[in-house]
């Protein structure tokens, strides 16, 4: 039995499936599921993140949290938490760069979400000594101050795709053709949530929609507003995409999303106007969308750069500024990776950030 086997019998008896459950299958089931079964970061992976590119990214995304700890009045104890934690190197680099704020260790409780049985061991194995809790999902937080990062989360999470059609719209869905999974589309529906975007789209365009974004961002939001706290959510997207952004990545190279499910990574762009108008809606305060690039500049990434390479020379050295340059330069992750900040209204954003 392979996760193709899986969904052809899963077809054959319910029909069609939508995008979203074709993506949550192809991530997350129990059996067959490309984060349940493996580790797929690295070299030898099949993607890249930016903690996994240089240290400097967990060590300023930590310090920006913990100024923003400090600017509302360290309150202690508070949750520190990540999303999608993935090897744990993020977080690991963030404690790290952290050691030194007075009291943010002594008051922080390290709390994880993540779905992946086999990422939660590798994470486990990083963290040893911080005493971190796993949640499943985000409403289990506790209720008290919330510091949150998360990268690269928002954008595995399964999103629906609709092709508009007159003031209705047609949902894209995945069957079978002579037995091998394909594309196709529903008839038409009305669809309330789209609402917004028959302002902005023609006959035609494609929309998508994170059912689950904006219930975890309004879950994030109400806790930050109640007891104070930030989150800063790094991810590859824009305020309101249009068209296809659905990807398989494999072997650090784009492949067919249908021809090797499970085996290959799923991701689609964030829509952070989504993200940003659940936070509002519970009461939070948001920043603007700030490019990774400029971000990172802001916080000091030349400086640390300079700092780390003194003692280095030849490789190691050409490395550094290699990583330097990919998190920053806007033909590489700057512009295309953005972080939006949620902070309480009464409380500064966090620094960096375009308020
Ligand atoms: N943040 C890490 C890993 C990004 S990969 C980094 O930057 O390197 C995505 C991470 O989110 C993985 O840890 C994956 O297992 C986790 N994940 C994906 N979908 C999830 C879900 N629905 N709930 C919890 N965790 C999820």
């Amino acid at each position: 039995m392979s996760l193709t086997d899986h969904l052809t019998t899963r077809i054959r008896a319910e029909g069609p499936i939508s995008v979203a459950d074709y993506m949550s299958d192809c991530l997350l089931h129990p059996r067959f599921g490309y984060y349940t079964t493996r580790d797929p970061l690295g070299a030898a992976g099949d993607f890249t993140t930016a903690p996994e590119i240089s240290q400097m990214f967990g060590e300023l995304l930590g310090l920006a949290l913990a100024q923003s700890w400090l600017d509302q009045g360290a309150p202690a104890p508070f949750t520190l938490a990540e999303l999608g934690p993935g090897r744990g190197t993020l977080m690991a680099d963030l404690l790290r760069a952290t050691r030194g704020v007075p009291g943010f260790h002594a008051a922080m409780q390290l709390h994880l979400v993540e779905a992946s049985p086999a990422l939660r061991k590798v994470q486990a194995e990083t963290l040893a000594g911080f005493a971190p809790r796993w949640h499943d999902h985000v409403e289990t937080l506790p209720d008290q101050p919330l510091f949150l990062v998360a990268n690269e989360f928002f954008d595995a999470l399964p999103i629906r795709q609709f092709i508009r059609s007159g003031a209705g719209w047609s949902e894209r869905r995945i069957g079978l053709n002579n037995g091998t999974l394909a594309f196709g589309l529903a008839p038409a529906t009305p669809q309330p949530a789209l609402a917004h975007r028959l302002e902005d789209t023609r006959d035609g365009d494609l929309v998508e929609i994170c059912e689950p974004a904006a219930p975890i961002a309004e879950s994030l939001a109400t806790r930050i507003a109640a007891h104070g706290g930030a989150a800063l959510i790094v991810d590859y997207g824009d305020w309101r995409a249009l068209g296809d952004t659905l990807q398989a990545l494999r072997a650090h190279a784009p492949a067919d999303v249908l021809t090797t499910p499970g085996e290959a990574d799923l991701t689609a762009h964030v829509d952070f106007e989504a993200l940003a108008l659940a936070a509002k809606t519970a009461g939070c305060a948001h920043s603007r969308l700030t490019p990774q690039g400029v971000f990172l500049e802001r916080l000091g990434i030349t400086d640390r750069a300079r700092a780390l390479a003194a003692p280095l020379q030849g490789a190691a050295l050409d490395n550094l500024v290699a990583a330097h340059r990919r998190l920053t330069h806007p033909a590489e992750m700057g512009n295309l990776f953005k972080i939006l900040g949620l902070y309480p209204p009464q409380a500064a954003p966090p620094p960096g950030l375009n308020p």
